[in-house]
C-alpha cells in the first residue's frame, strides 16, 4: 500500500495505471462502515484496478469549530485498517496540500441543500461539494463510493455530478450498523458512556414511527420517542420527499424521515425510507 499527502504524490504514484480507479473519501477515523465502501470499492476495480481512500478531515465543512478540534484523528490505526483491506493507495494531506490560504473557489449546489443538514449547518454541502470535487480531480477516479447513511450527501453529489458532467459513476452503500441498531459514525466514540446506551433510541424511534402512514403522527412518534430521553436535543426531525428533500405532503411518494440529535456536543445523524 502506498502513501500520497500531496496530490502530485498522489498523481505519480497512479500515472500508467490505466485500469479502473475507485475512489474511497473518508474523514478518517475508520470503522466498519467505512471498511464495507472499500470492499465495494474493490468489486467495482476488481483485483488489477486501484482502490485509493482518501483520509481528510476537511476544516470547510465544519461549522463549528470546536467539531473539528474534536473529531478523532487516529492515522496510524487508519492506515493499518486500510492496508488490511487491500487498499492500493491512502491519499491523507494535510490542509495546506489542499487549500491555498487566498482560495476562492467554491462549489455550491443551492437546492437540495437548503434544508435539513444544509439549513442547520450553513456551508457545510460546500465545503462538501468543493473537497469531493477537488478529490475526484486529484485521483482521476472513474468511480467513487458513498455511504447511503448520508442520503443529503450522497443526492447532492449526484446532483453535482449530473449538472457539472463529472465524469465519474458514484456507487452507493447500505449504512452499517452497531448490534444494537445504532449507525456507526466517527463521532460514536465520543459519546459517553451513558450516551452510548442511550444513542440507540434514535433508530427504534424512527422505525417505530415508520409504522404509521399519517405525516404528523410520523413526526410526533418520532419525536416522543428521541425527546423521552432527557440526554438527547434534537436539531431537525423531518419527513422530506426523498427526490426533491423538500419536506413531503403526501405518503404516496418515497419519503424519507430523517433526524439530527445532539448528545451533548456530539451530534448524530440517521434516517429512514418510508
Ligand atoms: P465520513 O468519514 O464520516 O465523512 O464518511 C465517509 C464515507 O463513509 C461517506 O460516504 C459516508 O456516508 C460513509 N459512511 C459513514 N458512516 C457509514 C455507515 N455507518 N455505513 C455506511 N457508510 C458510512
Amino acid at each position: 500500500m502506498r502513501i500520497a499527502n500531496t496530490g502530485e504524490t498522489l498523481r505519480e504514484i497512479l500515472n500508467g495505471h490505466d485500469s479502473k480507479r475507485v475512489l474511497v473519501p473518508t474523514m478518517g477515523a475508520l470503522h466498519e462502515g467505512h471498511l464495507v465502501l472499500m470492499r465495494s470499492a474493490r468489486n467495482v476495480a476488481g483485483p488489477r484496478g486501484m482502490v485509493i481512500v482518501s483520509i481528510f478531515v476537511n476544516p470547510i465543512q465544519f461549522d463549528r469549530a470546536a467539531d473539528l478540534e474534536a473529531y478523532p484523528k487516529p492515522l496510524e490505526e487508519d492506515l493499518a485498517a486500510c492496508e488490511k483491506e487491500g487498499v492500493d493507495v491512502v491519499f491523507a494531506p494535510q490542509t495546506d496540500a489542499m487549500y491555498f490560504a487566498d482560495r476562492s473557489v467554491t462549489v455550491t449546489e443551492s437546492l437540495l441543500s437548503a434544508g435539513l443538514c444544509g439549513a442547520t449547518r450553513p456551508g457545510h454541502f460546500d465545503g462538501v461539494c468543493t473537497v469531493v470535487l477537488k478529490l475526484f480531480l486529484i485521483s482521476g477516479c472513474n468511480a467513487a463510493v458513498f455511504g447511503e447513511k448520508d442520503f443529503q450527501q450522497l443526492a447532492i453529489i449526484r446532483r453535482m455530478i449530473r449538472d457539472l458532467d463529472v465524469p465519474v459513476k458514484i456507487i452507493e452503500c447500505p449504512t452499517v450498523r452497531e448490534h444494537d441498531g445504532l449507525a456507526m459514525s466517527s463521532r460514536n466514540v465520543r459519546l459517553t458512556s451513558a450516551q452510548r446506551a442511550d444513542a440507540p433510541r434514535i433508530q427504534r424511534s424512527l422505525l417505530a414511527a415508520a409504522q404509521c402512514n399519517d405525516i404528523p403522527q410520523i413526526l410526533e412518534i418520532a419525536r416522543a420517542g428521541i425527546e423521552a430521553s432527557p440526554l438527547t436535543c434534537i436539531d431537525y426531525l423531518l419527513l422530506v420527499d426523498a427526490e426533491t428533500l423538500q419536506p413531503a405532503t403526501t405518503l404516496k411518494r418515497q419519503a424519507v424521515l430523517a433526524v439530527a440529535v445532539f448528545y451533548g456536543d456530539v451530534r448524530l445523524i440517521d434516517h429512514v425510507i418510508i
